[in-house]
């Protein structure tokens, strides 16, 4: 049985292409503005909801009053940008359902804006589109032509999307593959209980931690001077220019380095156990910010600024996205729990209590006087869930 994975790839665009693929970037951008302005206005005006329907009808006019512009791109890659925005509303009225007070969804500025998907290959694009070359491999985009690509690993599976990515000064094809051969690795016999956390990415029930490293604080503190450096330029200045270039260069970084972290850790996890049990992060996020690590962030990091720990804290997201992946295709099973009490209960005895966590660092049992890492008796205590869970699947 085959699973999905995506394949991403440096470009090497000549010049003209390269501007090319920017005004590509830029008129999709314009596109997702206008359309969210068009919902914007009806909404506060007329109380009327627009749809993604009623804005791709549109698209057919769009591109006829604009032979020049919009009109040089793919159909189908402005549907996917429509779309895009269509899930930006769809999860602003899931919060606004859900009692939250959410941003209405946000004009996207330049360098904001970094995506455009085709959502089939072949429909105005083409990956490999110069089969017959012998050396060099191409992905060919309406509006651009055929983009050399430094393929440095072959793709498997079949290739169903094709998105171009811009990355501070480079640009990426991702492409998404369905039908990519598993490949299942030896049954180890183990089974892990995870907790993410912020001065430890990952801690196991084994009582290993993976520290997040410390280049993404450095990196944090860097951006976080770089943004305060900008806002003393001037808008519309060279310099501020020059700046905002530099911080998109130094986020680019960030999470290159996150997810090469992030892989290492989750084929350590994948290698060595057979079933992983982690926090369900949609619910852990919000319990988080209501008790959890936010208001503590542990003994590595300091009180920092928001900025920081939302740069180590976006870190769990990636991870376990890249994990899920990895997991189907070794085969194994990952579970997710409810975090819920998961750090205050004692996994010794069971006796649940905010007291018992001593201090960020170290729980503490009030009832049995167990004491551990508190990290490493939350991962106990999730393993214990989601083997629990396990077997009540099986009996049912
Ligand atoms: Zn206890």
């Amino acid at each position: 049985m085959g699973v999905r994975r995506s394949f991403k790839f440096l470009l090497r665009p000549t010049s003209k292409q390269a501007a090319a693929l920017t005004q590509c970037l830029e008129d999709h951008r314009q596109l997702y503005n206008a359309a969210l302005e068009h919902r914007r206005i009806a909404y506060r005006k007329a109380g009327v909801t627009v749809r993604y329907g009623d804005q791709a009808g549109e698209l057919k006019h769009i591109r006829a009053d604009d032979p020049e512009g919009q009109s040089r791109w793919s159909f189908s890659s402005q549907q996917a940008t429509l779309r895009r925005l269509d899930k930006a509303f769809a999860a602003f009225f899931a919060r606004v359902k859900a009692g939250r007070t959410p941003g209405f969804p946000r004009f996207k500025g330049r360098g904001w804006f970094d995506t455009v998907e085709w959502p089939k290959d072949g429909d105005g694009c083409r990956w490999d589109s110069q089969p017959q070359h012998p050396t060099a491999t191409y992905v060919r985009l309406q509006g651009v032509g055929h983009v050399r690509v430094h393929q440095h690993r072959p793709v498997l599976g079949t290739v169903k999307t094709v998105s171009v990515k811009r990355e501070g000064s480079r640009w990426y094809v991702v492409l998404s593959c369905d039908d990519v051969p598993a490949e299942p690795l030896p049954a180890t016999g183990a089974v892990v209980g995870i907790d993410m956390g912020v001065a430890s990415l990952v801690t196991t029930s084994d009582n290993v931690h993976r520290e997040n490293p410390r280049y993404l604080a450095v990196a944090a503190d860097r951006l976080a001077a770089a943004q305060r450096d900008l806002a003393r330029k001037k808008p519309g200045s060279k310099r501020r220019r020059k700046e905002v270039a530099r911080i998109a260069a130094l986020h680019g970084k960030v999470r290159r380095q996150r997810l090469d972290y992030a892989h290492k850790a989750a084929n350590a996890l994948v290698r060595d156990y057979d079933v992983i049990v982690h926090e369900d992060l949609r619910i852990s996020n919000m319990t988080r910010s209501a008790s959890g690590t936010i208001e503590a962030p542990g003994r590595n990091v300091a009180q920092k600024s928001g900025l920081n720990r939302s740069i180590l804290d976006a870190g769990w997201g990636v991870f376990l996205q890249i994990l899920a992946h990895k997991a189907e295709s070794a085969g194994r099973e990952l579970i997710a729990v409810n975090p819920a009490s998961t750090s205050r209960t004692c996994s010794c005895c069971g006796h649940c209590a905010k007291e018992n966590r001593a201090t960020q660092a170290e729980f503490r049992c009030t009832a049995c006087g167990h004491a551990a890492h508190a990290d490493v008796n939350a991962a106990i205590n999730i393993l214990r869930a989601g083997l629990a869970l396990r077997r009540a699947a099986e009996a049912a």
